[in-house]
């Protein structure tokens, strides 16, 4: 599942050496200046450098992550030894990384490697690299450089590397800004108005500056990642669901892929950007790991801080006791409304289920609305429609009961959580222990090591809800690739030097096994024009997809001439939304054909009143009358002009007069040189036309009788 082919392991080892070998160095030189926090260092890069080295078969995905995390690590860890040293330039003193950067970077990027471990995530991060794989390329333009192309995972990757950086260099603001927020408070405690002054002005407004550019770099970049990370699964679900007739091959099997319009316009879009109430692989990465930076950051200031304090009422100081408080309310606020809302997953699931059944049921209204109205079948169809959207009603009902308990309790936490860490620290500050700059400064570091823990557990309840996500993309890939393969081994149809269709011990059965044709030889010469006859129900149709190639369940021969373009006419002929030329020549493109041909082909199918239409843009399919699509058909076949035409009961629910038309325009299109075989269970037509018909019963050829032969 890891192993992927664009792997590239031996640079994901190098690095990983580098981290180990930066390990030996931090550790050397804690050992001789005998600074604790160095050997903490050390540790925490070799624990790195061993999961690097370990996973370094790892998805290109996750390899993004490791890879800043290594790089990070090792610039971070410089800094920190050089600061250890002493020998970081003096004027550079207040522009240092805070000294437990390089730990942290290290710290939480095993917690990320251990995550990555869970199979929900594993899951994940295999659909991810579907993008980071490929090998297409893009277009991109950053300003203010000229357009240019490149692979496009890799405009893909320079995006993460820098959501991420940005993340993370946001996360540092913060913690700067939480010194800034100490250091003011002071001033105004102190009454000290240069020092308030000189906080505002020289600290407080560049990094306010820098923080507002980047949060509107953030946005666009990613906005624009998830678009196009969409854009590209979208594609490639969509190709693989049409390329080899997969989507037909999929409706045969049925099994359990189920709406895939569904999967392919949701289901991506929640997979890569999450929805309304839940996550997708965008925070599920790069929100994770800035949520995760701010969990350490701060919990590192916060431990810092709880030297300040005792516990109440004693002299007993704790290591880190306000992280601790911050760790069991945030776990305690989220057990509880995990407790209360669990219910909600499911609601919102079947929201949207009932949702899409009302949807849908209005679109199958707009499509068989001539039916609908002929029959007058609107009450009943109002009826149905109300009773579909009452589901929606009531289940939103539900959610709203679910989440008024919830809300309760909710806002009463967050009334509360600012307030916790002041009660805390209040008897310090009257004993005039702390100054109000580290009491508000422990107050902000509280917050925000309490808000990035609720979030780290919601996001982890939420995964149950994402895996219904997964399942689904996952499962309609599994369908994919079983359909593929049955219509890869179901390869019957050959292409030979000889000019003839020849049919050789073919066995057609239906998807459960049962046979439904078997036809030991049969052959049609070229320009030929023959009849297939038999009841309904004896299989013709199914013949014809036999001859199309897209029967999945066909073991036998079927020959036909090398080159030879084969066109097959279903019974009820597919009219493409569009403009009516588009219609003629699907599937060609217009542009491909000149438009006298068009013309004449319609012409020639005696639908000349429709040549000024030709660009109009209508929903043809509800406009035109059955025997006018037939003709559509067969203007099709004429600008197509394929060297086989097979038309499956072209006269299916015609009149006699239409009936005979769309004939004798089929035996011109014959006349011009196509070899044609139409079904039909049309006696008249069979004894009028006077071709060489074949009769089909129960799936076997029982009569073959030759041109001018056949008589009633
Ligand atoms: P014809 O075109 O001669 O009327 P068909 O080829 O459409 O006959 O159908 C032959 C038989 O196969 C019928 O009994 C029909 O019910 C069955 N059949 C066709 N397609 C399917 C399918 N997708 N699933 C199940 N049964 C099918
Ligand atoms: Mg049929």
């Amino acid at each position: 599942m890891w192993a992927t082919p664009s792997f590239k392991g031996p640079k994901m080892r190098k690095l990983s050496a580098a981290v180990a070998a930066f390990a030996v160095l931090a550790a050397l030189i804690g050992a001789h200046s005998k600074d604790p926090d160095l050997f903490v260092l050390a540790v925490a890069a070799g624990l790195y450098a061993y999961t690097t080295w370990r996973g370094a078969e790892m998805s290109s995905f996750m390899k993004i992550f490791a890879t800043i995390f290594s790089t990070e690590t090792i610039v971070f860890g410089f800094v920190r030894l050089l600061q250890g040293e002493g020998v970081w330039p003096q004027t550079l003193a207040s522009y240092a990384p805070p000294e437990s950067m390089s730990v942290t970077v290290a710290v939480f990027s095993i917690m990320v490697y251990a995550i990555s471990r869970i199979p929900v995530v594993q899951e994940m991060i295999r659909i991810a690299d579907l993008y980071f794989n490929a090998d297409d390329r893009g277009e991109a333009r950053v300003w203010p450089f000229p357009r240019f192309t490149a692979h496009e995972r890799g405009i893909a990757i320079a995006m993460i590397v820098v959501l991420v950086l940005i993340n993370q260099g946001q996360v540092g603001i913060s913690v700067r800004l939480s010194f800034f927020n100490r250091d003011w408070f002071n001033a105004i405690q102190e009454k000290n108005a240069a020092e308030f002054w000189r906080q505002l002005l020289y600290v407080f407004t560049p990094w306010a500056f820098i923080y507002v550019t980047t949060a509107v770099v953030e946005y666009v970049l990613k906005s624009m990642l998830t678009i196009r990370w969409r854009r590209w699964l979208t594609e490639h679900y969509v190709r693989r669901w049409l390329g080899a007739h997969t989507h037909y091959g999929m409706t045969l099997a049925g099994g359990d892929a189920d709406n895939p319009d569904q999967r392919i316009a949701e289901d991506v879009n929640r997979f890569i950007d999450g929805g309304e109430e839940g996550y997708g692989i965008y925070s599920y990465s790069i929100l994770l790991i800035s949520t995760l930076s701010s969990l350490v950051s701060f919990s590192f200031v916060l431990w810092e801080l709880s030297g300040n304090y005792a516990l109440p009422g004693t002299s007993i100081y704790i290591p880190g006791f306000l992280f601790w408080v911050a760790l069991i309310y945030a776990s305690l606020g989220t057990i509880v409304t995990h407790l209360i809302g669990r219910s909600l997953t499911r609601l919102f699931f079947e929201q949207q289920k009932r949702e899409a059944d009302f949807r849908f049921s209005l679109a199958r209204l707009r499509e068989y609305s001539e039916q609908i109205a002929l029959l007058s079948g609107e009450h009943e169809e109002e009826g149905s429609l109300l009773r579909r959207f009452q589901r929606v009603f009531a289940n939103y009902l539900a959610i709203v009961r679910k989440r008024k308990e919830l809300m309760g309790f909710t806002a009463a936490y967050g009334q509360l959580s600012p307030i916790i860490p002041y009660l805390i620290t209040a008897p310090f500050y009257f004993a005039g222990k702390i100054q109000l700059g580290v009491m508000t400064q422990t107050a902000s570091a509280f917050g925000r090591v309490e808000s990035a823990l609720t979030f780290f557990i919601t996001y982890y309840t939420f995964l149950a809800s994402f895996k219904s996500v997964l399942d689904r993309l996952t499962s309609f890939d599994r369908a994919i690739d079983s359909a593929q393969a049955t219509i890869q081994n179901a390869q019957v149809v050959s292409r030979a030097a000889s000019p003839e269709i020849s049919l050789r011990n073919l066995t057609l059965s239906l998807p459960d096994g049962r046979r439904i044709v078997q036809v030991d030889a049969l052959a049609f010469e070229p320009r030929q024009s023959a009849l297939l006859t038999g009841p309904s129900g004896s299989g013709k149709s199914t013949l014809f997809r036999a001859v199309a190639g897209i029967w999945p369940h066909a073991v036998g021969n079927i020959r036909l001439p090398e080159g030879a373009r084969l066109m097959l006419a279903p019974q009820r002929p597919y009219i493409p939304m569009g403009t009516l030329a588009q219609a003629v020549v699907y599937p060609g493109e217009a542009e491909h054909f000149s438009r006298a041909e068009i013309e004449e082909a319609l012409r020639a199918a005696r639908l000349a009143p429709f040549v000024e239409r030709l660009d109009e843009d209508n929903n043809w399919g509800q406009r035109l009358s059955g025997g006018e699509q037939q003709r559509v058909a067969i203007a099709r076949a004429l600008v197509n002009r394929p060297r086989i035409l097979v038309a499956d009961e072209p006269t299916g629910n015609l009149d006699p007069v239409t009936s005979w038309e769309i004939i004798k325009l089929l035996v011109r299109v014959n006349e011009i040189g196509t070899t044609l075989v139409i079904a039909t269970h049309n006696a008249e037509i069979v004894n009028a036309l006077r071709r060489r018909v074949v009769h089909l019963d129960h799936g076997r050829v029982v009569r073959d009788e030759p041109e001018g032969q056949y008589a009633a």
